[in-house]
């Protein structure tokens, strides 16, 4: 009997206890587990889900596999990503209760996301390319960085962010098979503090990926 984990939020999936709660009886083999079921804490689809390997290494990512990158010299960011790392700057010195430097990061913030040359390039094909090449270079590279300079904070934030990022992916997948509906008659949540994306009618208990209570996570408006 194995175990299968489910790469959005942990959830253990274990074969000999099967999932009763969920009507899925002890002993029942992950192949047998409905095409179906979904994560009960983040309603990740079953194609989230990962056999457990033995290895007490299985979920710490490989870092030493990645060459040394340089870092460009010359990073040029566009008006639209400034504005999002400047919003994400401010959240963080909210937290670090310095409510000044938080204030000025949100000025700079509102200031690129007003500039002329915001990109709305929300197309969904470079959307899911984007987000491919994070999932295969991005986040190793990155991870690669920060663990070469132990900079904790930012492993956990890039942990975070490589499952919320998995979370995104597979939305786009189902948004793709089953265009707009799957976004019917359902609600959609997002957690402030991680940006983990839940759909369902009710929100979990705690966010599914960075833990925090659930008044964190907030409800957005449907779509008319
Ligand atoms: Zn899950
Ligand atoms: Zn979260």
């Amino acid at each position: 009997m194995s175990q299968y984990v489910c790469t959005i939020c942990g959830f253990v999936y274990d074969e000999e206890a099967g999932y009763p709660k969920g009507d899925i009886s002890p002993g029942t083999l992950w192949a047998d587990v409905p095409a179906e079921f979904v994560c009960p804490l983040c309603g990740a689809s079953k194609a989230e889900f990962s056999k457990q390997e033995n290895s007490v290494s299985a979920t710490s990512v490989s870092t030493e596999t990645v060459a040394p990158v340089e870092l460009p010299k010359d990073l040029s960011y566009s008006s639209a990503e400034l504005s999002a790392i400047f919003s994400n700057l401010a959240k963080g010195c909210e937290k670090q209760y310095d409510p000044e430097m938080s204030e000025l990061y949100r000025q700079l913030s509102t200031y690129y996301g007003t500039q002329q040359d915001m990109e709305h390039n929300a197309d969904f094909e470079n959307l899911k390319a984007l987000l491919e090449s994070d999932l295969s270079t991005g986040f190793a590279v990155a991870n690669q960085v920060a663990g070469s300079n132990k900079d904790r904070g930012s492993l956990r934030a890039l942990k975070w962010a490589e499952q919320v990022s998995r979370m995104v992916n597979a939305h786009l997948g189902k948004l793709k098979s089953d265009s707009a509906n799957f976004l019917e008659d359902t609600n959609v949540y997002v957690c402030e503090i991680c940006g983990f994306i839940y759909v369902g009618e009710e929100k979990p208990e705690i966010c599914p990926v960075c833990k925090v209570p659930n008044e964190k996570m907030t409800q957005i408006g449907k779509a008319a």
